[in-house]
Formats: C-alpha cells, structure tokens, sequence
C-alpha cells in the first residue's frame, strides 16, 4: 500500500479542526484535548509524513511492531512521544519499558509491578494511565473501581515509585448505539472524579477515551486525549 504524505497531512488537518469544533461545542479550550495518532499496521513513513504535519504523539497496540518502527523515528525525531495503548503481556513490558513513554492499557496489579521492576532496571520513569472497562463488549481493562483504588494504595504506599499514575483510558463498545458509547465515557469520567477525590497525591487529570468513530462523543463528555488512527492513516489492511 502507498501512502499519501499530502493525504496524511491533510487528514490530520481535519482531525485536528473537528476537535477544535468538537470543544467550541463544548465549551472547552481547544487546546485542553491531545491528539494521540495511532499508527498500528502503518510503517514508519507513515509516522515520518504525519510527523511531518506537525504531530508528535503516537500510540501503538503491539510492543513487537512499535519496536521495530520507533527507534528510527527517535533517531530523526528525539521529542516524539510514545504510548502503548494495546493490551500488554507482562513478558512485553521490558520492551515496551524502553520505547514508550506512557502506558495507557494498565489493567491489573500484576502489571504495574512488573512496569516498576523494568523501569526501575533502566532508572526511567513511565507514566500509566489505568484501563476501565466501561462498555460490554470490550474485554480489557480493570472491572470496577475496587480494583483501581487496590493498585493506585499499591503505588501510594511506595511500592512503584517509577510508575507515575496520569488518569484513566476506555475503549468505548463498537456500536452504531450513539447513546450506548456515551454512557461508556461518562463512566469513565465519573470514576475518574470519585478516583481523584480519594487520591488528591497523584495528578490523575488525563482521560484518554475517543477514537476515530466517536472522537467528538468522548470530547463532549471530558476526553482530554483523543486515539485516532484510521481517520488519520486510512483503513488498516490486517
Ligand atoms: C486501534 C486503536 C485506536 C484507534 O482506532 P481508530 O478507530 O482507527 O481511530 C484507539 N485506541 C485503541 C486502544 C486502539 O486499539
């Protein structure tokens, strides 16, 4: 497959001006929700042309895929940030330790003390946002707010001091069900606030939920970084 460089940039250009609507409908600052493309199945020269456009956050599903395409995008591009955002085996996280700079699908403890583990060998420290599963047909994520509030007392206690919690990320249900994936991101958010309240010790202000098909959903209600790849690169051929 060919890809366009003109064609991603101004793809990215329109993503980029329906989120501005997106907030102007909203009521919020334009500048108060991230972009995070996500480059899963595209090559590298499709992240050097969307690079290119201006953007400098990228999210990938697999380690293994994002390892052999990111360290020459780091090489030319030093500020490119990386977050893994697939579900991640914890034979993975040695990997994903070295390239990402977050981790947004932490869905259980086991994890995170396996995160602290790596990522205190290479003296780094690695933001992670906790995964919720907020729809039906998703099968990641932590299951209720007990699990989370047992993970976030585990790095509160001392435990993880190179796991820095950011926020919350959800995959809304793929439904044409408008108000079903609605009802996925204002979970999200209500977690969120009763999650912050209780742990007033970490910045928990990121809300990674929206993606290609319900972007402009998830910015109504609260998103602060959006995931967005087929909108951005076009349909993946798996
Ligand atoms: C693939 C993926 C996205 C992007 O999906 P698009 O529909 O192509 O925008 C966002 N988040 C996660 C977790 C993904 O796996």
């Amino acid at each position: 497959m060919a890809y366009s460089e003109s064609k991603i940039i101004a793809n990215l250009k329109t993503v980029s001006q329906r989120i501005s609507e997106a907030c102007v409908r909203a009521g919020r600052n334009a500048h108060s929700v991230k972009l995070c493309a996500v480059s899963k199945f595209h090559p590298g020269e499709a992240v050097e042309a969307c690079i290119k456009g201006g953007q400098f956050l990228f999210g990938e599903n697999r380690v293994q895929e994002a390892g052999g395409k990111f360290p020459a995008v780091f090489e030319n591009h030093p500020d490119v940030k990386l977050h893994i955002i697939g579900q991640l085996q914890t034979n993975k996280v040695k990997n994903a330790v070295k390239i990402a700079d977050t981790i947004q699908s932490v869905d259980r403890l086991d994890l995170i003390r396996e995160i602290e583990k790596q990522a205190s060998k290479l003296e780094k420290k690695i933001n992670i946002l906790f995964e919720i599963h907020t729809g039906e047909e998703s099968k990641s994520g932590f299951e209720n707010i007990e699990a989370v509030r047992k993970a976030l007392n585990f790095i509160s206690d001392g435990n993880a001091p190179h796991v820095v919690p950011k926020g919350f990320m959800t995959m809304a249900p793929f439904t044409e069900d408008k108000a079903l994936v609605r009802k996925s991101f204002v979970t999200l958010r209500e977690m969120a606030v009763e999650l912050r309240r209780e742990f007033p010790q970490f910045d928990l202000c990121e809300l990674s939920m929206g993606m290609s098909g319900d972007f402009e959903i998830a910015i109504e209600e609260g998103s602060t970084m959006v995931r967005v790849g087929t909108a951005i690169f076009g349909e993946r051929q798996y």
